[in-house]
This record gives C-alpha cells, structure tokens and sequence, in this order.
C-alpha cells in the first residue's frame, strides 16, 4: 500500500537493532481511519479463499486483526502470552522467541476457539524473523485446522521471515515490505 509507505517514511522512526518504531498510528495510536484501509485492502487480498477466523497474538497484533476481522465478518482470536486464571480446559500452545523482548515466551490459545475445520488467516504488526507467525501456523496446525495465509501490515523483508514462509508455499502478503532502514532513519521499500 502506498499510502502506507508514505505515512512510514513521514512519521516512523528507526530504532537501535533495526527496530521501527510506528507508536504515532499503529502501536500505540492507532489511527482508526487508516487502519479500515488497511483491513479492507487485506480482505480484498484474502477474499474468496473461505477464511472463518483471524488469529494474532496480543497485544500489538489485536488491533489490526480485529479490523480485519470485521470486514471479513469473522471472529478474531488472540493467543495470549501470559498465563492467565481465566484460561481453562485444553489449549494450544508454542514457543515464540519475541524479536522485540529477546527473550521467548508460550503462547497459548483455548481450543475451544480453534476447530478442525477453521480456516484461519493469521495477522501480525510486523513481520521480522517471522518467529510469531510460525509459532501462529504451529497453533493452527495443533488444532488441525487450516492455514489460508498470513498477513503483516509491515514486513521488514531484509530480516527474510516472509520469504521463508513463501518459499514453503505459505501465502504471505504484507501492506508495506521495508527493504533496507538506515541508523538515520531513511527507508527503502520492496518495489
Ligand atoms: P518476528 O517474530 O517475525 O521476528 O517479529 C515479529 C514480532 O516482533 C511482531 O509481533 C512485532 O510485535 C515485533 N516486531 C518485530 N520487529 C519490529 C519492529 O521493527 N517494530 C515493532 N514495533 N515491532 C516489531
């Protein structure tokens, strides 16, 4: 999306390890008027394909997939980081090494809200390594359902996650593909 590469280089901010810091209308503010452009433009991308849920992880996935959700008229699912007491009966579970925290964490998803016969589209913020995303597909492929694709609103392709998953014959698809940032902030993109 294009509009989503001007506002990148308008108001991002390149962080130390190739961090791209979007709080002004993504991670932190959220503008909602673009955010329905993009949710639109990602269920055009996905359309036809029979998804029945949106799956992401919290916290700054829950947003995009939510919106995304509503224009597909599905329900969105979040797996959860931490333990939490309103978690009960079986779940879903996997490792994902956070790029951001350097540290890995479980996430985890009730069963009860993945089935068999899902056909689960998985969003992101970022797509990076591409750590959460397979540690996504991995609870997908858990409950047995099916994994229509995966959509970041920016991938930062230089770090290859998504060419990974495009090499496995995974439909990835992301808003805005950063090819190279600089120490000083300037931002190339995938043509
Ligand atoms: P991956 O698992 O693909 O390596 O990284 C994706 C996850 O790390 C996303 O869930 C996102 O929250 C976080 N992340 C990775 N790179 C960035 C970045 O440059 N900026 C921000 N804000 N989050 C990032």
């Amino acid at each position: 999306m294009k509009e989503l590469e001007e506002k990148i280089v308008r108001e991002a901010q390149v962080l130390p390890g190739h961090v791209l810091k979007v709080g002004s209308f993504l991670n932190q503010q959220v503008d909602t008027v673009f955010l329905k452009k993009m949710a639109q433009e990602t269920a055009r991308l996905f359309a036809g394909l029979g998804v029945t849920k949106v799956l992401t992880v919290e916290a700054s996935g829950i947003s995009f997939a939510t919106a995304v959700a509503m224009e597909m008229n599905v329900p969105m699912v979040f797996a959860k980081k931490h333990p939490s007491a309103n978690m009960s009966g079986a779940q879903l579970c996997s490792p994902v090494y956070s790029y951001t925290h350097k540290t890995t964490y479980n996430i985890v998803v009730s069963r009860d809200y993945i089935k068999p016969c899902d056909k689960v589209l998985i969003t992101d913020d970022f797509l990076a390594n591409g750590n959460a995303l397979k540690g996504l597909m991995e609870i997908v492929d858990q409950a047995g359902a099916t994994v229509v694709g995966c959509c970041a609103e920016i991938e930062k392709g230089f770090q290859g996650g998504g060419d990974e998953l495009r090499a496995k014959g995974v439909k990835v698809e992301s808003l805005a593909i950063v090819e190279s940032m600089t120490d000083d902030g300037k931002v190339t993109f995938r043509s």
